[in-house]
């Protein structure tokens, strides 16, 4: 008689073996038996704006390869996978802010290389615009060193006709200029501007760390009054400040929460600039940028997440999993501010390496098909 090996395996006495879930150096689930990977709940990509700290705090700290495929799949509801929109941001007002952001080179409150120069001319402004358009860029950004708008009416004035000759081009047009009133949210509507920057940084508990000068609510009430003008809310974070899990999760909480998601909602991690109190932080880890987005995916579904700065500092392949974790967009061109940032043809070369390829503007979307309901996803993956 023949005795084989999986007959004498069988012979052997079975030893159930138990392995509990273990926990990585920063408390999240690394590995856990039985496995704990599972198909999307039926309820993941369903918008909603009931969304617990608990819920998302739950999401963040899974095993990362099963948050990055349920955002995958929840991705894949609401957007085009192979589709990245190509943004473009220009500084048209450089340094000596009021402002005490702890991360930024352009506050006044700190000896930075950072030199402080007036509002650019309008014309320099459109030739960066032009060259941002013919590079493939659909979204043209536009960010002012400004606490706010108080007595700068010559300089808004220019800022309008800068937005209004953007949005003739046919791109997208964006402005970050600090805080904002409802009547000079509606004139930058009257104008043209698609989006509005103004960004929360991080969660509401740990904001005071970062910044002094302006609150959190007085952030919210800017985002409130840009989203009362019918201008698109362009609303996120910077990681690597010094906080931790539970302000990355407050940070997507809060955003989930407001009267409506944000469209966009940026990833910047932390580019240390001498002379800023945090200059000696240490760098965020790729896993934890990815958690954060792969969270952002699925809390904020029909969101586009854009890669913003420090992108530059995260190799091909991270930045590739990002875009399966749900990021969808990526600043390129010269600079990003004042941080260096991958120029176009790298960009265009990485995007074509991986099979992907730019967005259209929101004007030339609508002729985009992408599934959008379960259903639709299953037929369109058959
Ligand atoms: S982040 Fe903006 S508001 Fe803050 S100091 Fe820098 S330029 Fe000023």
């Amino acid at each position: 008689m023949t005795v084989t090996l999986p007959r004498v395996l069988s012979t052997l006495p079975r030893v159930r073996l138990s392995v509990p879930v273990l926990r990585n150096v920063r408390g999240h689930a690394a590995a856990v038996d039985p496995p704990s990977f599972r198909p999307p709940k039926p309820e993941d990509g369903a918008m909603r704006r009931d969304w617990t700290k608990r819920e998302i705090q739950d999401i963040f700290d899974g095993p990362l390869m099963e948050i990055i495929f349920r955002a995958a799949t929840v991705h894949r509801m609401h957007h085009d996978p192979s589709r990245i929109q190509l943004c473009t941001l220009m500084n048209i007002k450089t340094g000596g802010c009021t402002e005490d952001c702890k991360y930024c080179s352009q506050s006044s409150s700190y000896k930075t290389p950072t030199k402080a120069s007036r509002l650019v001319d309008i014309e320099p402004v459109l030739a960066a615009a032009r060259k941002a358009k013919e590079n493939g860029s659909t979204r043209f950004c536009m960010g002012a060193a400004w606490r706010d708008l108080a007595g700068r009416k010559s300089g808004f004035e220019k800022i309008l006709t800068m937005v209004k000759e953007v949005r003739g081009m046919g791109m997208e047009v964006c402005t970050t200029l600090g805080m904002l009133s409802p009547e000079q949210a509606k004139r930058l509507k009257e104008a043209g501007l698609s989006a509005y920057n103004h960004n929360l940084d991080t969660s509401r508990e740990f904001y005071p760390e970062v910044i002094t000068t302006r609150t959190y609510d007085d952030r919210i009430s800017t985002i409130e009054a840009v989203r009362q003008a019918g201008i698109s809310v362009c609303s996120g974070g910077i990681l690597g400040l010094g906080e931790k899990d539970e302000d990355r999760v407050g940070l997507i909480h809060e955003l989930s929460t407001l009267s409506e998601h944000p469209e966009s909602f940026p990833v910047n991690t932390l580019v240390p600039i001498e002379g800023t109190p945090l200059e000696k932080n240490d760098p965020v880890s790729v896993q934890t940028v990815l958690r954060t987005i792969a969270t952002a995916r699925m809390v904020l579904p029909t969101t586009i997440i854009r890669l913003a700065a420090g992108r530059h500092t995260f190799s091909e392949t991270e930045q590739a999993m990002a875009f399966m974790a749900g990021a969808n967009a990526i600043f390129t061109g010269e600079t990003m501010l004042t941080t260096p940032c991958s120029g176009w043809d790298q960009d265009k070369a990485m995007l074509s390496r991986w099979g992907l390829r730019g967005l259209r503007s929101f004007e030339d979307q609508e002729d985009i098909s992408v599934p959008t309901t379960r259903s639709e996803l299953d037929k369109a993956t058959l």
